[in-house]
């Protein structure tokens, strides 16, 4: 049933999957996909990052990656570790400042049977939730869950982790 709401993402998302060659992490890790202007990145660290999912499950759905091109948690190292919980506890504090929500769900993705849509660069996601979002998914899915445009929610955290 999810599945199938997401649809009109889906197909956005294999298109652009088609056309990007090299791993999305790295790209836009580096501020290099799509240009400064559609850059997602929201925060570089020192060896992690902080960007926003382009195909969010909710307003601001963010996802925390190694800056190095990792394929498995037991590759991280302790630095990157450190930095990577580092960067969620400030997403967290950034995304409860900006938008309040009501709880939040983090996860890792491990394998395309997980949902990983890219498995080769291992990235932590930082879902907000609102109280019945999900109720209101199936009916108005694009219009309750996106109501806000990527680019200007990127400059809205980007302002506020500072
Ligand atoms: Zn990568």
């Amino acid at each position: 049933m999810a599945r199938q709401l997401w649809a009109p993402w889906r197909l956005e998302y294999i298109k652009q999957a088609d056309e990007q060659t090299g791993c999305f992490f790295c790209e836009e890790g580096a501020g290099s996909l799509g240009g400064a202007e559609e850059s997602l990145l929201v925060h570089g660290g020192e060896s992690a990052v902080a960007i926003l999912n382009r195909y969010p499950y909710s307003s601001g759905h963010l996802m925390i990656a190694p800056s190095r091109h990792v394929g498995s948690l037991a590759e991280l190292t302790d630095a990157e570790v450190i930095e990577i919980h580092r960067l969620a506890v400030a997403a967290i504090e950034v995304l409860g400042c900006v938008y309040g929500p009501g709880g939040f769900n983090l996860g890792w993705n491990l394998g395309h049977i997980a949902g990983a849509g890219i498995d080769d660069h291992v990235h932590l996601h930082v879902v907000p939730r609102w109280s019945g979002d999900t109720n209101f998914m199936p009916v108005l899915a694009d219009v309750k869950v996106l109501p806000e445009h990527l680019l200007e929610t990127r400059d809205r955290l980007r302002a506020a982790w500072e």
